[in-house]
């Protein structure tokens, strides 16, 4: 160890992270002394003759739980306390870390090595925990082309760069065609309907009166929802369809045409090179969904059926708004608006009614109550760990035998520097390997408003329905009973299954038998009121099948974009959202309509032939709840069978046999059509 780390408390032997002591200074030298020895253990098993399982897997798994320890307080600390100082050392350790990763990836010695495992005579006999364990390691080795020629590894990895930096242009491309579009209205007239705290953050200065706005996502979305002016509306709408495109406003200012051509022909060359038919096999030889056929099968018939009941949905806002404002057509930026319109006629609920029902602790106690009954956990609270600030809150995760099974932390409250939204992330991971065993540690990070000096924090509907969500994340996490790191909790599960125990979480926040267990009025104690609990469930559905269309529009234009891309004829973007919206869509667009051109999901981000994965989580949710609807949602039985046969078993099977072990079948679509209120 260099003189620099002697005292670095990064890398002492902690149980729970040392947060106290814990210095941005301290990040790169921690990574970089976990790297480095690495490095040398990995050229060990290089010169090794032939590893056994034990003496390949294990000192593997001990490397990928050191680097995770010590990176994970770094990658936190700098969501949570985003200071200038955490932000650079976050960079510079995930640069390191990236480079590393790469070149494991690509390390022909130990993908022979891994190899010669799965090629063993008596390897089918192993458990199916160490088979899962070498046949994904193998996979991975594959999916970064350890196995091609000097050329052909060169052109792989060289394709690997230039599409990362295009996701980047992309994503930039979008956000300056974003920032740069605002409008200037000096007739308040045209801001009817906007809320009035957004109508005040417009307001101009002295030289310049009336009100610009912007083209944010708030924004938009509130001109979308709720502006009464139909020409601001389809301002908006123009604006926001054609950003980073060839049409609208600012057309070829950002134009990301010919960053998606080249995007396209780099990913299909990419799969061809390591062995697959086209991007869209490439991407899911990771996932759940068996093929790109089965997925095209899965849209397809949702599709089929979603559609007749989104075309008189449509008729619907169509009726009202010419009730209303006499309109002769519905345009699709009058969509969203008479959406909203009819949801107010019908179900006369708001978010603010709510919130009184859902003081914090409340909902907490809710919370770990129903974990309770349905997994045989209990969680309790222990004072004095060591955190990065002091709002921050510990709890040991108990099991049946009373025995400490996991842990975790939660930071509830927004505040300056921290990031946004709601999240769990992994502390550590449960690990029993040779001189290290360790309970699955997780961080659950919301952004509740604080409570008032009189007033305890309360949530919203909302708010609570992403708390039941991150924490079925963490219990997936913290409920696993996988002795390796890699495939503990959520390590090694499928992109697409990922999002199951989340999602199936969230339905105890639409029952009235788990709501009148947390759900009471923070002054006087009374429960949900009828009328109530059900403009809340009736909401739930609202506008449902239309909902549903607009993701398979875009799930299928992903896939076949992917699945169908042909060198000779490039991508062939328009034209084949075109089809699609042609079959699938039941809002018309016009024909200068750019949605693909700020489709960050799969342009910019990690969704490339994986849109899907929502609408097929959300089938497993749904499904796997339906279990709960036919014998009770308090059900041990079937809450101790999905912690068992899902939860504890994490990545160490294939989430498909997960599935079958808890369910008796295949998933099955009935109770998603349900969800959203389409006949089956
Ligand atoms: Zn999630």
């Amino acid at each position: 160890m260099p003189q620099s780390n002697q005292d670095n408390p990064l890398l002492a032997d902690w149980t729970l992270p040392p947060f106290a002591g814990l210095k941005p200074r301290h990040a790169v030298p921690a990574v970089e002394s976990v790297i480095a020895d690495g490095r040398a253990r990995v050229a060990g098993l290089r010169d090794a003759e032939s590893p056994d399982y034990e003496a390949l897997v294990m000192p593997m798994e001990a490397l990928g739980e050191r680097l995770h320890r010590v990176f994970s307080p770094i990658g936190h600390l700098n969501a949570v306390t985003s200071t200038a100082g955490w932000r650079q050392a976050h960079q510079e350790c995930l640069a390191r870390l990236t480079a590393f990763e790469t070149e494991l990836g690509q390390d022909e010695a130990l993908y022979t090595r891994f190899q010669a495992l799965a090629r063993a005579p008596d390897f089918g006999r192993r458990p199916p925990v160490e088979r899962k364990l070498v046949n994904d390691a193998v996979r991975d080795f594959r999916l970064s082309g350890v196995h091609l020629g000097d050329a052909d590894k060169a052109r792989f990895s060289d394709i690997m760069q230039r599409l990362s930096a295009l996701g980047a242009c992309f994503e930039e491309h979008v956000l300056d065609a974003t920032d740069a579009w605002s409008t200037d209205v000096d007739d308040e007239a045209r801001l009817a309907g906007l809320p009035a705290d957004l109508v005040e953050r417009a307001a101009g200065e002295a030289d310049r009166p009336g009100w610009r706005l912007s083209l944010d996502m708030p924004t938009f979305l509130a001109v979308m929802h709720h502006g009464r002016d139909r020409s601001l509306r389809r301002e908006f709408y123009e604006a926001w369809v054609t950003r980073a495109s060839d049409e609208g406003p600012d057309a070829g200012r950002f134009d990301n045409s010919a960053l998606m051509e080249e995007t396209l022909a780099f990913r299909h060359e990419a799969a061809r090179l390591v062995g697959y038919g086209n991007y869209a096999e490439y991407s899911l030889a990771t996932k759940m969904a068996p093929s790109p056929e089965a997925v095209s099968a899965f849209l397809e018939d949702l599709a089929g059926r979603a559609r007749p009941a989104a075309r008189r949905q449509l008729d619907e806002l169509a009726a009202l708004a010419r009730d209303m404002d006499g309109l002769e057509r519905l345009e699709p930026w009058d969509v969203n608006y008479y959406g909203e319109r009819l949801r107010e006629r019908r179900y006369e609920i708001s978010e603010e009614a709510l919130r009184p029902y859902f003081p914090l602790q409340q909902v907490l106690d809710g919370l770990f109550d129903v974990a309770g009954r349905l997994f045989g956990v209990r969680i309790v609270e222990r004072e004095g760990v060591e955190s990065w600030h002091p709002d921050v809150r510990f709890f040991d995760v108990l099991g049946e035998d009373g025995e400490p099974v996991a842990g975790f932390y939660l930071d509830a409250y927004a505040r300056a520097a921290k990031r946004s939204g709601a999240w769990m992330d992994v502390a550590t991971n449960r690990c029993r390997l040779p001189g290290r065993h360790q309970l699955p540690v997780a961080y659950l990070t919301c952004n509740a408003a604080p409570p008032g000096e009189s007033v305890p924090a309360l949530f919203t509907h909302d708010e609570v329905v992403t708390l039941f969500h991150e924490f079925g994340h963490g219990l997936h996490h913290m409920l696993t009973r996988v002795d390796l790191p890699s495939l503990a909790g959520i390590e090694g599960v499928e992109w697409d299954a990922v999002e199951l125990p989340s999602q199936f979480l969230e339905n105890w926040c639409w029952q009235r038998e788990s709501l009148d267990r947390f759900a009471r009025h923070w002054r006087t104690g009374e429960p949900l009121p009828e009328e109530l609990f059900e403009g809340l469930v009736a909401s739930r559905r609202h506008l449902g099948a239309l909902q549903m269309i607009r993701q398979l529009e875009f799930a299928l234009f992903d896939l076949e974009l992917h699945a169908r891309y042909d060198p000779d004829h490039g991508g062939r973007v328009m034209e084949t959202l075109g089809a699609v919206r042609e079959r699938v869509a039941v809002v018309e667009h016009p024909d200068w309509n750019r949605f693909p051109h700020s489709f960050s999901h799969i342009f910019g981000g990690g969704y490339a032939a994986g849109y899907y994965s929502y609408l097929w989580a959300e089938m497993l949710a749904a499904d796997a709840f339906g279990l709960f609807s036919e014998r009770g949602v308090f059900d041990s039985g079937a809450g101790r069978a999905f912690r068992d046969e899902i939860l504890a078993v994490g990545g160490s099977r294939p989430a498909m046999e997960s599935f079958l072990a808890f369910r008796g079948r295949e998933p099955e679509v009935a109770a998603l059509l349900e969800l959203y209120g389409i006949a089956a």
